[in-house]
């Protein structure tokens, strides 16, 4: 069997000088909840598997990984400190062909952003405590450019369909009314993260908006998901990883 990884190109329009995608479970060392390429260094699995995963990514050597904390934190990339210091962060820009912006996900929705020129890259984790504290706008915001200038891309997460919520998390986001929907149990809701990160993105003026329209729960044998892996008892599972960066 192959341990070399299989991985997305995102579906859109990027100018030829960026660099990016995401990667699938597929391929990698790591075994039993972890089965295939894990990335995640804190979800308990075994440091060297990990180290090993990570080092088969296009690029690794210039891949910045974060420390993510489900907060609204934005790092801008512009020193090698960010390798031998872990940037406490959930969302990272740069500038520099020298570094490269990744997000680790399991349902959570990660967005890969860059301008239209080809000059800036930014990779967002954007799950719903991040999404509700602005985390996008917060991206956006570092841009040197009009939001109009940007395009983004959603990638694999949880879909609407597979993600149940209580009505005290689906009463966060009743202002995007077409991402929640009643509950397939009672007292239940339905919330679709990539239809939030949508709604944020076109409301911030992000000018073009592409989507994976790839599921993580739907898809075990390609993604790793927490909420599937809850479901079938177990208490962690593995990441991917959505990367992008300059050439
Ligand atoms: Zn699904």
């Amino acid at each position: 069997m192959t341990t070399q990884p299989t991985l997305i190109a995102p579906n859109w329009s990027a100018p030829k000088n960026i660099f990016a995608y995401t990667t699938t479970r597929i391929g990698g060392v790591s075994g039993g909840v972890y089965r295939g390429l894990n990335v995640g260094g804190h979800v308990g699995d075994h440091e060297k598997n990990v180290a090993v995963n990570r080092a088969m990514l296009p690029e690794a050597q210039k891949i910045v990984w974060l420390n993510q904390v489900h907060g609204n934190d934005v790092v801008a990339l512009n020193s090698n400190e960010h390798f031998a210091h872990i940037p406490k962060a959930d969302a990272a820009i740069t500038d520099s062909s020298t570094y490269h912006c990744a997000v680790m996900t399991a349902d959570c929705v990660p967005i890969l952003l860059c301008d239209s020129e080809g000059t800036q890259v930014a990779a967002v984790h954007a799950g719903w405590q991040g999404m509700y504290k602005e985390i996008i706008a917060a991206t956006v915001a570092r841009f040197n450019c009009e939001p109009e200038h940007l395009m983004a891309w959603i990638g694999p997460s949880i879909c609407g369909d597979c993600y149940e919520v209580d009505r005290e998390l689906a009463q966060r986001f009743q202002e995007y009314p077409e991402a929640v929907s009643p509950g397939k149990r009672q007292d239940k809701f339905q919330l679709d993260l990539p239809t939030v990160a949508e709604y944020q993105l076109s409301q911030i003026g992000v000018g073009r908006i592409f989507y994976s329209k790839l599921c993580t729960y739907c898809q075990a044998d390609t993604f790793y998901s927490h909420r599937r892996a809850t479901h079938n008892g177990q208490s962690t599972t593995g990441r991917i990883v959505s990367v992008i960066g300059l050439r």
